[in-house]
């Protein structure tokens, strides 16, 4: 059998797992870069087409206190205010060092451009023209990457177990997609870079691999994660006309230069009948329009998408050229011409602000076990700003990969022939006792997408939370019975069969989580209970306890302030 053996593994290589090798290379480890799709070329952080908040102040005043301030005020008192600190005081260092790796950000007299987005104070967000800030991020990383021979970069493989021993972290069970063979891997530490979770969603903004394998991992391996259940719903993601390889959010700023008309089915403005008022544009604040739209989509005046239109019609070819550039002509291929269609938009998964719960040297309670990106859960509360998310996947990726070298340079290898052994047999037995009468995995992904978007989408109520939950528990009983074809190699339903495990324990997570806070706060919506309790301003915490999830509420990480 083929095993692999590094000082640092990279579970994930996005944004947060490129930065991580970088950094764990420059202290002198040894690291193995893993992805289960092509490294550096999926997840989210290729996705991203907009911004990244720093304080660089190049456009107007700033600093990394007010940057913290707005991140703490939108994350509604639950931020993990160390995170949030390192987050917001790293974020200048990354934005520099990508320029200097060759990232070109937008520049204006010289200055990196920086732009207003809503919950900012001030002109923060700096980006890659136009719509390219992740696609020019994720290139220059590709290239530093692929130039320090330390780093080993394997693609189409998928991490499905973390290996501990004693209460440390020594190795990893991949799949290889391609053989259908279980490569044991050997390391000192292991960085889980696995991305978020929104693929749980049916209505979603993100990639194949979104299907929250880091926490399920995290949790297998005896680690705990935090806030679960605070999922962003992005209230005006596109639904229809088809976008290729476009940014399913990118209206967003366009609302911001133009306003942009949200019609509902009828074609008849509608936001003023849910307590804000559009004026003609739109202005309404996320979790309003969010709410309107899928409310006029339940009394049966939502488009035939179950969104509500987006209309530009009102503006002439001038002003849309003058605010979107070139996009225009890429909507154009696409077949949307904005002077004569509007577009149909929805709310939708985008991003996760739970978590893996971490120290600031990004490690969780079990040793040479880190996490990074989108992964950690705590920086951003109960609710993110945007931009915010790459930040945090560039600095708890430098973080990470620092710490976990440095810690991998100290300790000697816990490696255990034994155990890694045990891991495969018992994976082994379970595609063995796979019955073909049953339901594949593919339509069972499906069915756990439909639920949690109806039950425990962006607004929940106890009932529905407690149905998914029963089906999610129904659908884990079901899961060594269900039907994978015997073949070794690129055997899809064996690959399913796995996201869909790890789909199912980050599923359970956030419902579980969710129908504990019996509150109304930040991306959780309670239909049930609609406001805010202060008796909940704390943090969730879960963790497996014989095999079952098991909630603790602990107050959240403050800084001390003078
Ligand atoms: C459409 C879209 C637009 C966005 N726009 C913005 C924006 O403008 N600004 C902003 O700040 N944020 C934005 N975000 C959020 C931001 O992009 C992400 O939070 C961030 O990129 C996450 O980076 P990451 O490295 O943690 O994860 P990802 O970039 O998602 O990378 C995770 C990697 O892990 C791999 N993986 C998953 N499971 C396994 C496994 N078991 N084994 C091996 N590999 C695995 C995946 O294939 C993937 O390559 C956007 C997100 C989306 C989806």
């Amino acid at each position: 059998m083929a095993q692999l053996s590094t000082d640092v593994l990279i579970v994930g290589a996005g944004g947060a797992g490129m930065y991580a090798a970088i950094a764990a290379a420059r202290r002198g480890a040894s690291v193995l870069l893993l992805d289960k799709g092509q490294v550096g070329r999926g997840g989210a952080t290729i996705m991203a087409q907009m911004t990244v908040a720093v304080a660089l102040g190049e456009q107007e005043p700033d600093s990394v206190e007010l940057h913290l301030q707005d991140t703490l005020n939108a994350g509604r008192g639950l931020c993990n205010e160390q995170l949030s600190l390192l987050l917001c005081d790293s974020g200048p260092k990354r934005i520099r060092e990508l320029a200097q790796w060759g990232t070109r950000w937008a520049r204006e007299n010289g200055h990196i451009k920086q732009e207003m987005a809503p919950g900012h104070s001030v002109k923060r967000c700096c980006y890659v023209d136009f719509l390219n800030t992740g696609p020019a991020v994720a290139a220059t990383l590709r290239r530093e990457v692929s130039g320090i021979s330390s780093i080993r970069r394997i693609s189409n493989l998928a991490v499905v177990d973390i290996l501990v021993r004693d209460g440390r972290a020594m190795g990893a069970i991949a799949l290889s997609l391609v053989s259908g063979e279980f490569i044991p891997i050997q390391s000192r530490a292991v960085i889980l870079a696995a991305g978020g979770l929104t693929k749980l969603f049916q209505r979603n903004s993100a990639s194949a691999n979104m299907g929250g394998e880091a926490y399920a991992l995290a949790l297998w391996a005896g680690a705990e994660l935090v806030d679960m259940e605070f999922v962003q719903f992005f209230p005006i993601g596109h639904l229809a006309p088809r976008l290729v390889g476009m940014d399913p959010i990118m209206w967003d700023p366009f609302r911001y230069k133009l306003g942009g008309k949200l019609l509902n089915g009828k074609f008849e403005e509608f936001i003023d009948r849910y307590g804000s008022r559009d004026f003609g544009k739109y202005n309404a604040t996320r979790d309003i329009a969010a709410y309107a739209i899928l409310k006029e989509a339940e009394a049966g005046r939502g488009t035939p998408h179950g969104g509500a239109y987006l209309d530009f019609r009102h503006l002439s070819e001038f002003q849309l050229r003058g605010a979107f550039g070139p996009v225009i002509d890429r909507l154009v291929t696409n077949g949307i011409d904005l002077t004569k269609t509007p577009v149909e938009v929805g709310p939708m998964a985008h991003y996760h602000m739970g978590g893996v719960r971490v120290d600031t040297n990004m490690q969780t309670r079990i040793g040479g076990l880190y996490a990074a990106g989108e992964a950690v859960g705590g920086a951003n509360g109960a609710n993110r700003l945007s931009g915010n998310a790459l930040t945090e996947a560039f600095v708890f990726g430098e973080c990470a990969g620092t710490c976990a070298a440095d810690q991998s340079d100290k300790l000697p290898s816990n490696w255990d022939d034994a155990g890694a052994r045990g891991s495969i047999a018992r994976f082994t037995e379970l595609r063995a006792a796979h019955s073909s009468g049953a339901p594949t995995p593919i339509a069972l992904q499906a069915e756990l997408q439909k639920l949690m978007w109806e039950k425990a989408g962006p607004f929940r109520t106890g009932d529905k939370l407690s149905a998914a939950l029963e089906r999610i528990e129904q659908m884990q009983r079901q899961l060594p019975q269900l039907k994978v074809g015997t073949e070794g190699r690129f055997n899809l339903d064996l690959q399913d069969w796995f996201e869909l495990r790890a789909m199912l324990t980050a599923a359970a997570a956030v419902v579980k989580s969710a129908l504990a806070r019996t509150e109304s706060r930040g991306a959780h919506q309670r239909e049930d209970f609609p406001g805010p309790d202060d008796s909940f301003l704390k943090n969730q915490v879960l963790e497996l306890k014989k095999g079952e999830l098991a909630s603790r509420w602990v107050a959240p990480v403050r800084l001390q302030r003078n």
